[in-house]
C-alpha cells in the first residue's frame, strides 16, 4: 500500500480510511461472499436462493447522539433502528442482534435498564431476538454498538448496485426532518424552551422508524433495480448509490418531498436539510421504467429524480439550472 507521509484521517476521510481498510482485509478465501464491503450490509448465500444479510453500526456519546437533549430510551431504539434500517435497505427482514455497551463507571443502573428497553421495544416490534452482546467499562462516553442479522431469499436481494440509466429515483418519504428536528433540540437545549408543534420533527430525530414495511412493499412488487437508506442525507445517498452502480443523478430539486411546515417557512433551508442533513432512515431506491406507475401507487410523493449515463450527480432548479450545494452530507473525520 502506497504510504502517503502524514496523512490525516481529516485528509483521508470516513470512506478513504474504509477503502484502505478494505484493502488490507482482502477478499476472503471462504466461499458464500455474495457482498462484502461497500454496501449497507454483507451478504452471504446459506443455502439455495437463501442469502443471510450482516450489518453493525455503533453510536457515540457526543458524536452520535447528546444525552443533553436525548433520553437513554431514544439512544437504544436508535442503536437498533440505523442497524435494522441497513436490513431494511437491502430488502432483507432483520432477524438476530447482539449488543456491545461501553458505559462510564458513574451512570445510573436505571440508565442502562433503560437503554436496554429502547432496544428491546423496537425488536420486540420487528419480532428481533437480541441474543448476546458484550458490557465494559468506558472512560467518559457511552458507546453502543449493535450487529445485526437478516435473511432474505437470495434473489430478492437489493443493493447499491444495479441501478440503469433511465431509472427513476425514489425516496420512501419526506426528508429532512430528522435533521429539522436536531435543530430545535439543540436550539431548545441552549434557550431552555419547549414548544408543542415542533413534536412530529423531534419524534423523527429521536425515533426512526426503519422503513421495513416499505422494503417489504419495494422487493413484493419488485419495483427497485438498486437501493440504499438515507443515513447520512440525500445527496451523499444518491452519489453512493450511483458510484456502485457507475452511473450518475438528476435530482430535481422541487420534486424532493419536504415536510410542508418547514418549506412554508424557509425553502431553502428545509432543502438544504434534505439533502446534506441526515438520519432520516428513509429508503432511496431506483425503479426500471416499467415499475414506475406502480411505485407512483405506492409512493405518490416518492419520485425524485432520474439515473443518467453521465456519472455526475445533478441538482436541478425547476428552471431546469444546475445549483451547487457546499455541504452534501455527514462524513466521518471530515
Ligand atoms: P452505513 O452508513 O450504511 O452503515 P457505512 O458507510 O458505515 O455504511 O459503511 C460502508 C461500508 O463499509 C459497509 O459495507 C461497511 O460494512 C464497511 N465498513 C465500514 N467500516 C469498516 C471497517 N472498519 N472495516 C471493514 N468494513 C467497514
Ligand atoms: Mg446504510
Amino acid at each position: 500500500m502506497a504510504q502517503v507521509k502524514g496523512l490525516t484521517l481529516g485528509q483521508l476521510g470516513e470512506f478513504g480510511l474504509i477503502q484502505r481498510v478494505a484493502r488490507i482485509f482482502g477478499r476472503p478465501s471462504r466461499p458464500g461472499l455474495v457482498q462484502g464491503i461497500g454496501d449497507d450490509a454483507a451478504v452471504v448465500k446459506i443455502g439455495h436462493n437463501k442469502a443471510l444479510v450482516y450489518t453493525t453500526d455503533m453510536l457515540i456519546e457526543d458524536v452520535h447522539f447528546s444525552l443533553k437533549y436525548e433520553g437513554f430510551l431514544d439512544v437504544g431504539w436508535k442503536a437498533l433502528a440505523v442497524n435494522i434500517s441497513d436490513i431494511a435497505s437491502m430488502g432483507a427482514t432483520p432477524t438476530w442482534g447482539v449488543i456491545s455497551v461501553g458505559v462510564p463507571v458513574g451512570i445510573p443502573v436505571d440508565n442502562v435498564d433503560n437503554l436496554a428497553q429502547g432496544v428491546a421495544s423496537l425488536a420486540r416490534k420487528y419480532q428481533i431476538g437480541i441474543i448476546g452482546g458484550d458490557t465494559v467499562k468506558s472512560p467518559d462516553r457511552l458507546v453502543v454498538n449493535i450487529a445485526l442479522l437478516g435473511e432474505a431469499p437470495a434473489n430478492d436481494l437489493l443493493f447499491r448496485h444495479g441501478a440503469s440509466p433511465g431509472d427513476a429515483l425514489f425516496v420512501t418519504n419526506c426528508v429532512g426532518e430528522a435533521a429539522a428536528g436536531l435543530e430545535i433540540l439543540r436550539r431548545q437545549t441552549a434557550d431552555g424552551r419547549r414548544q408543542n408543534n415542533d413534536k412530529h420533527l423531534i419524534h423523527r430525530y429521536l425515533r426512526p422508524e426503519p422503513r421495513v414495511k416499505e422494503s417489504v412493499l419495494i422487493v413484493k412488487y419488485k419495483l427497485a433495480s438498486s437501493m440504499i437508506d438515507i443515513s447520512d442525507g440525500l445527496h451523499i445517498s444518491v452519489s453512493l448509490l450511483c458510484q456502485q452502480s457507475k452511473v450518475g443523478a438528476i435530482i430535481y430539486l422541487d420534486k424532493i418531498p419536504l415536510n410542508n411546515q418547514l418549506s412554508t417557512i424557509n425553502y431553502q433551508h428545509a432543502l438544504q436539510l434534505a439533502l446534506s442533513g441526515g438520519e432520516d432512515y428513509e429508503l432511496l431506491f431506483t425503479v426500471p421504467q416499467r415499475k414506475i406507475k406502480k411505485a407512483l401507487a405506492l409512493f405518490p410523493h416518492g419520485w425524485i429524480g432520474v439515473i443518467t449515463k453521465d456519472k455526475a450527480v445533478k441538482l436541478l432548479n425547476p428552471a431546469g439550472r444546475e445549483v451547487i450545494i457546499k455541504k452534501t452530507g455527514y462524513e466521518h473525520f471530515k
